[in-house]
């Protein structure tokens, strides 16, 4: 690279540098509502292009990677796994922000990201990870763990999936272009354990000052590969195959993988320099083969002890698991009672999404009637947990808890139903139509019901409704009695559009008090759309 070339892309740098925000958030939760995520699992970073931000771009980096390093336990080898795990996701997130900062207009239109050179996996935080490491890393111990609030050991051994643009990866190219043909090591996914040895190279200012100056980006790829895992599917595979599936073709990598090349001569090294870090390189190279002779060496005995008649393994030994059982908390019944009492006003009956333990518990807070501290609310769910009545409660380690009603111990179905509101006509089913269009407007253009959040003001989804229905035009506008275009909707029809959407499950419905909430979708959705009894004479 010539220095004008290198220059330039310093400045490119640095102009980023002053676009991106960097932001600590919690691997389990969403990044915008602080919701749990719904799968239970958690994430290393995300980028963001915040629509109220821009040009601004955010980083967002999962502060539980950095929690194991806040601990004096840990030994050289753990740190600098841990230390690498952080610092990888920061390039990797990086990559994407850059890609957001300089991609060219045309391209903000489409959500995914361009192809790499010859890779078929559009996404370029790992095309900089093989860049820069010649693979990709993951962690043997996952910082999910921690993540979810369970202590744990640290990352423990990091492998490389030297071969990430795999069919393993095939969702992240959701919406790009197909590249026909892939190319053959598509269809096939490597993973090798990498000694703790490079990692402690990697974060050693010595080895960027001498040994990456003098050998370039491939000095800096992990390594040593000594023994590897290499699965195989058909190359007719387009969902990504599950890992625990034994029909996979496996291989270790003796059988298949290229060797690591010749010793580097010794007449190539002139100065004393050289030949120090040759002698380091070619030593390093020995260490490979033997250790991979080593460990043929003793499958090829433990394949004689087994066809032998050496003694059988003994089974491993089941340890029980220890539940432990919670007495009925003082105040079980009371809150219990005071639920079935506010059926209606806390929308428990339209309830039939997970949901933080924090909100509900301010739904009862401001629904007001009941004192109750959190702890005694926790308590209370935990129970319902154990004695399967009431709520579903799922808490892991110190993660927030999500809830779930289940139907035991409600009233039952036949008593369900909620009162009509004053001055109820059943609206037509054009109206209906109408209503259902003007929600997804609503929904669409103002981010209502965001990240999986179901409940959402109702007063404020309400005038939203009313400037979405003025940019109607006359045709299209509901008519009254006197078959004149109706301007606004008042209280009262969407009083009653909502109440028709309930009874009929069409799309939103009661949230608790002064909340609307969005439903889940019923699957027979069409058919809902046929008119119910006679149309409504005012609508
Ligand atoms: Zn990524």
């Amino acid at each position: 690279m010539t220095e004008t070339a290198q220059q330039k892309l310093q400045t490119q740098f640095l102009q980023a540098a002053d676009v991106i925000e960097w932001c600590l958030h919690s691997g389990r939760t969403e990044i915008d509502s602080g919701i749990p995520h719904a799968t239970g699992g958690g994430a290393y970073g995300t980028t963001s292009e915040p629509v109220l931000l821009q040009p601004k771009i955010r980083i967002h980096i999962t502060y539980e990677l950095f929690e194991p390093l806040m601990t004096m336990q840990l030994n050289k080898a753990e740190r600098a796994l841990d230390t690498f795990r952080a610092a990888s996701t920061i390039v990797h997130e990086l990559a994407h922000a850059i890609w957001l900062i300089r991609r060219p207009k045309l391209a903000t239109k489409y959500r995914t990201e361009p192809f790499f050179e010859l890779e078929r996996t559009a996404e370029l935080g790992f095309s900089a990870e093989n860049v820069m490491f010649g693979g990709c890393v993951s962690d043997l111990m996952g910082a999910s763990q921690h993540i979810l609030g369970r202590d744990c050991m640290p990352a423990a051994a990091i492998r490389s999936r030297s071969s990430w643009d795999t069919v393993w990866y095939c969702e992240y190219s959701k919406g790009s272009p197909n590249l026909i043909p892939p190319h053959p090591s598509y269809y096939s996914r490597e993973d090798w354990p990498i000694p703790v040895e490079w990692f402690f190279k990697i974060q050693d200012q010595g080895f960027w000052d001498v040994w990456a100056k003098k050998f370039g980006p491939k000095a800096i790829h992990m390594g040593p590969k000594v023994v590897g895992y290499r699965r195989s599917v058909p190359n007719t595979t387009v969902t990504k195959p599950d890992l625990n599936d034994k029909t996979l073709k496996v291989g270790r990598s003796k059988h298949w993988a290229a060797p690591e090349g010749p010793y580097l001569p010794w007449d190539a090294a002139k100065t004393p320099e050289n030949i120090a870090i040759m002698n380091e390189e070619n030593a390093r190279r020995r260490k490979t083969d033997s250790l991979q002779d080593a460990l043929e060496r003793r499958v090829q005995d433990v394949r004689n002890a087994v066809v032998g008649t050496g003694p059988a393994w003994p089974p491993p030994a089941i340890l029980p698991r220890i539940i432990p059982v919670i007495p009925e908390p003082p105040r079980y019944l009371e809150i219990k009672n005071h639920l079935l009492n506010c059926w209606y006003e806390l929308a428990i009956d339209t309830m039939d999404f997970n949901m933080p333990e924090h909100t509900m518990f301010n739904y009862i807070l401001a629904e007001g009637g009941l004192q109750i501290t959190f702890s005694e609310w926790r308590e209370f769910l935990e129970y319902s947990q154990q004695t399967n009545v009431l709520f579903m409660y799922t808490r892991i380690g110190a993660s927030t808890g999500v809830l779930r009603k289940i139907d035991r111990g409600w009233p039952p179905v036949a008593v369900r139903t909620r009162p009509r509101p004053n001055f109820f006509t059943r609206p037509s089913a054009r109206s209906m139509r109408m209503f259902r269009r003007l929600c997804l407007d609503v929904i669409d253009k103002w981010a209502c019901f965001e990240d999986g959040f179901k409940d959402h003001d109702w007063n404020d989804f309400y005038q939203r409704l009313n400037i979405r229905y003025s940019y109607e035009n006359d045709r299209m506008l509901l008519k009254d009695a006197f078959r004149r275009p109706i301007r606004k909707i008042n209280r009262r029809m969407f009083d009653a559009l909502v109440y028709q959407s309930y009874r009929t499950n069409f799309m939103i419905t009661y949230g608790p008090r002064n909340c609307l909430r969005l439903m889940t979708p019923p699957s027979n959705a069409r058919e809902r759309l046929r008119p119910q009894g006679d149309p409504c004479p005012t609508m």
